[in-house]
């Protein structure tokens, strides 16, 4: 009988066991169910990059004036700037520039200190190659236009996991033309804008009566 019992006793606890981590694995099943699929089905779809997105820096030939400023803050002095001096003008002349991407850390230093503007950072992130080589982008290769996720047709553009309106869970779900949460960088120049004139009205206008006050007194 005692015999009996403890195989029940057993079996019982066994029985427990198997049910409680049964229920272990479905909570973290259940638990994934409530997350936000982060699937993304690249190259067909894209995630749009964050605005101040750090990809393969823009030069604009025009503009530079060969300073070499850029190589001085950059911390692996990256930028080769090929220029010779011209002895009548007494000017540099550019010849050619280059960066080499397979080294780059894209930091931005040489974007934040470059003096006229030439280098921008850019959207674009695709830069993987067969030849390591292929990275040095010489001055034509670093004018070249950014590709953008939101101009190319046979993208489909998705709004960044972090940027989705309060609510939806799937950028999947989101319509192109749905309002991002939070603003862009330029509206809020724009709205800056906007409220420095109304400041400036205001003062003019508190300037016109205190005028007019004085005068009557
Ligand atoms: S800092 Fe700007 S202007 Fe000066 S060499 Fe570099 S890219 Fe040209
Ligand atoms: S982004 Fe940074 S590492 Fe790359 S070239 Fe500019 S300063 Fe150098």
């Amino acid at each position: 009988m005692l015999g009996f019992l403890e195989k029940i006793s057993s079996y019982s606890k066994e029985a427990f066991d198997a049910a409680k981590y049964l229920v272990e694995g479905l909570s973290v099943t259940f638990d994934h169910m409530r997350r936000r699929p982060v699937t993304v089905q690249y190259p067909y779809e894209k995630l749009i990059p964050s605005e101040r997105y750090r990809g393969r820096i823009h030069y604009e030939f025009d503009k530079c004036i060969a300073c070499e400023v850029c190589v001085r803050v950059c911390p692996i002095n990256l930028p080769v700037v090929d220029w010779v001096m011209n002895k009548e003008t007494k000017k540099k002349e550019l010849r050619n520039y280059s960066i080499d991407f397979g080294a780059c850390i894209f930091c931005g230093n040489c974007v934040e200190y470059c003096p006229t503007n030439c280098l921008s950072m850019t959207e674009e992130y695709e830069l993987a190659s067969f030849d390591r080589h292929s990275l040095n982008y010489d001055n034509v290769a670093l004018g070249r236009l950014p590709t953008s996720v939101t101009s190319d047709p046979s993208v489909r553009p998705l709004r960044e996991l972090a940027y989705l309106p309060e609510g939806i869970m799937d950028p999947h779900e989101l319509p192109a033309n749905q309002k991002r949460a939070g603003n862009l960088p330029s509206q809020i120049i724009k709205e800056l804008q906007e409220n420095k004139l109304k400041d400036e009205s205001n003062n003019n206008s508190k300037n016109i009566v205190q005028n007019k006050l004085n005068s009557n007194n």
